[in-house]
């Protein structure tokens, strides 16, 4: 986080943001759908960039959101601490239809704690919520998890973008009043 004047009319803010969770929970299609509106029904692990960044209004002042994408390191499991680095904030993706995903995210958070030094604005996402018909991970199993580990929680669908703005905004404001 930094804050700073900029040309005398107020404060600026820089956020840091981390998507985290196993491969194909949709980390990188919840970022272009928040970033750009865009989904991508073949996305490639290999495909990604190293973050993005979206503005939003808070108290009159603009805060800046810089999202990091893992780009498919995850199936490594060779995360580095380098993109955990400065991270205030972090989105622990899972898939609602595959339960071992959601098995992962202790793992997830284990790694996020290890390597960051500072308060992280925490959210629990349960990706693909368009998908009801095969559904394997209950919402009572999504919140409980939540709330026994202390973190926010929200269903979303990067396909059909429910919740996406939500999810990302709540962890931005979350961290704003962190700092503020
Ligand atoms: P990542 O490996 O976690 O970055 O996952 P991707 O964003 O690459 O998505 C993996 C696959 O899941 C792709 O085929 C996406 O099109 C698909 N996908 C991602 N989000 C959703 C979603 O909300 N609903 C559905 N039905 N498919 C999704
Ligand atoms: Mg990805």
């Amino acid at each position: 986080m930094s804050s700073s004047d900029e040309e005398g009319s107020g404060e600026e803010y820089l956020f840091k943001i981390v998507i985290i969770g196993d491969s194909a929970v949709g980390k990188s299609n919840l970022l272009s759908r928040y970033a750009r509106n865009e989904f991508n029904a073949h996305s490639k692990a290999t495909i990604g960039v190293e973050f993005q960044t979206q503005s939003m209004e808070i108290d009159g002042k603009e805060v800046k959101a810089q999202i990091w994408d893992t780009a498919g390191q995850e199936r490594f499991r060779a995360v580095t601490s380098a993109y955990y680095r400065g991270a205030v904030g972090a989105l622990i993706v899972y898939d609602i239809t595959r339960k071992t995903t959601f098995e992962s995210v202790g793992r997830w958070l284990d790694e996020l704690k290890t390597h960051s030094d500072t308060t992280v604005a925490m959210m629990l996402v349960g990706n693909k919520c368009d998908l009801e018909n095969i559904r394997d991970v209950s919402v009572e199993d999504g919140k409980s998890l939540a709330e026994a580990e202390g973190l926010f929680f929200m269903e979303t669908s990067a396909l059909d973008s429910t919740n996406v703005i939500k999810a990302f905004e709540l962890v931005i404001q979350e961290i704003y009043d962190n700092v503020s």
